[in-house]
Parts: C-alpha cells; structure tokens; sequence
C-alpha cells in the first residue's frame, strides 16, 4: 500500500466560486478574541500567514507590497511627518514602514488586542515596530479613539482596517472621513485601504465618493497583492494640500516594492475604474 504523505490545504472563498488556496505544513496559532478568530499557518510557499476569521490578512512572502503601498505614497511626500496615525494595522507591517521615516511619533490603535500580541510572537517585524521608543499603542475602536483627539493633531492617518464588516464597517463611512479630517493638520494626508478594484467596486465607489466631499486631492491607487482577493488591490489617497501625481517624493528609506516611479504609476488607473469612479 502506498504511503502517499497526505498535506494539509488552506482555502479561502472569494466569491461562492473562485478563491485561493495554498499548501499548509502546520498550524501555528488558533484562537478566539473578542472579535474575531486569529490563526497563523506555517504555509509551503508564502512563509507564515495571518489569518483573521479565515481571511488572509498578510502573508510573510508578499505583505511588503501591501504595507509600503499603504505607507509611502503618503509619508514619501511628507518633509516632516512629526506624528502619525495607524488605525488598524495590528500585525505591525504598515507600523513597520512609517518607522523608516522621520517621525517623532506614532500612534497605532487597534480593537484587538490579541492581534498585537499574537503579531508580535509570530512575526519578527512586529517585535521590532511596536517596541520602538517612537511607538504608542491603544487597544481601543478607532472610531472613539479619533473622536477623543485634539485638532490637527496628525500629519498622517494610514487606515488598515479589516473589511468593512463587524467593527471595520464604521471605519468606512463618511462620518468617521469627517472626524478624522478635523484631527489631520491642514497639510496632512489620508491613506486606507479600500479593497479589491475587481470584487468590491460597490465599496471603492461609496469610500472614494464619500472623500471626494471632504478632501481637495482624491486619487485611488492600487499595487498587486498576490493573496488577495482579484491579485490586486485598491488604496485612497486624501489631501488638501498634496497632489500625489504631481509633488515630490521621498526616496532616501529602504523599500523592496515602493520607489518614486512606482509612486507615479500606482495612481495611474484602467478605463473600467476610470469610469466607474467618474475620474
Ligand atoms: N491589511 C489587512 C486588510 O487589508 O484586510 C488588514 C490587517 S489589520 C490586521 C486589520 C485590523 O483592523 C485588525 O487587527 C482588526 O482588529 C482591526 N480593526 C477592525 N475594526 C477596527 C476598529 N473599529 N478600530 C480599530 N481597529 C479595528
């Protein structure tokens, strides 16, 4: 009788029909917190991988791609990026990245808890991020925490938040774009993600139309995101004073995706979101 090794195999759904899956050596990490279950998988090929309530949030092999996309297109234009917000972000990456420019400070606000610690065990980047001196965390719901803050407080606010489902789904309406502007310097810059260009243009839309009354210069970008839903993903950009297609960026920080040229193309769109989005 054959012994053929029998493997484990993670699936994912992105819609009724089609998903991703990928070969799994072990589980590393199940548990519940209060909002959502948190596994992280050993996978064959992609390195570890975070799992919130069974969807990909990173992967060890590709989650640079999404981070600096995140991160630079906003911190890159920033000459003095004093203090920054991250609302979400629990696994450390998009923290990762505003360290490797010049801030005084940053603040990371993330409901869970669980995220942080179970980030900072599997994930070396997490370790390092959240114990720079430079680094605040609040275990809180975003949206009480930018409630409580001081005008103009932030020269940068990067949303990286889960979809907008359970405790997520606040962080995409526009009363929460409202709030937040009133904490961003009149100079600032908004970054979040704003899901997949191919499955969820329903919620491109309703994000970028809600910004677009509340922010002069509103671009989506996008950058490929190999284990996310439809390969590549979709970003806003919102300012009153930066024009990322035409101001000057940064380069002198360590990146593996992100460069001035990257910056350039990203925002440039295809015909199909051009037209959907009226741009
Ligand atoms: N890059 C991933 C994506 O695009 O789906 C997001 C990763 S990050 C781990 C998402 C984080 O958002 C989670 O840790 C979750 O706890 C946090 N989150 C969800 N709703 C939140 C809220 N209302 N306030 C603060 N954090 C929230």
């Amino acid at each position: 009788m054959n012994h053929q090794k029998t493997h484990l195999w993670f699936q994912e759904y992105h819609t009724p029909h089609t998903g991703l899956f990928f070969r799994v050596e072990k589980t590393l990490y199940c548990g519940k917190s209060d909002y959502q279950e948190i596994v992280v998988l050993e996978s064959t090929e992609f390195g570890r991988v975070l799992l919130l309530d069974g969807l990909v949030m990173l992967t060890e092999r590709d989650e640079f791609i999404y981070h600096e996309m995140l991160v630079h297109p906003a911190l890159s234009l920033l000459t003095h990026p004093d203090r920054v917000l991250i609302i979400g972000g629990g696994d450390g990456g998009a923290l990762r990245e505003v360290l490797k420019h010049p801030v005084r400070q940053v603040d990371l606000v993330d409901i869970d808890g669980e995220v942080i610690r179970v980030s900072q065990e599997f994930f070396p980047w997490a370790k390092s991020a959240f114990s720079d001196p430079r680094t605040s965390v609040f275990v809180e719901d975003g949206v009480s925490f930018v409630a409580g803050q001081k005008p103009k407080t932030y020269q940068a606010i990067l949303v990286d938040s889960t979809d907008p489902v359970g405790p997520a789904k606040a962080l995409f309406e526009k009363s929460f774009f409202e709030a937040i502007r009133s904490i961003l310097a009149p100079d600032g810059i908004l970054t979040l993600q704003s899901e997949s260009w191919f499955y969820h243009l329903n919620i491109l839309k309703r994000t970028y139309t809600a910004l677009k009354g509340l922010f002069t210069h509103v671009r989506p970008y996008w950058a490929p995101t190999p284990t996310y839903p439809g390969g590549s993903w979709c970003f806003l950009f919102a300012s009153d004073a930066y024009n990322p297609e035409k101001s000057p960026c940064r380069s002198n920080f360590q990146s593996r995706y992100f460069n001035p040229r990257i910056q350039r193309a990203a925002f440039v769109l295809p015909e199909f979101l051009k037209k959907a989005l009226g741009v």
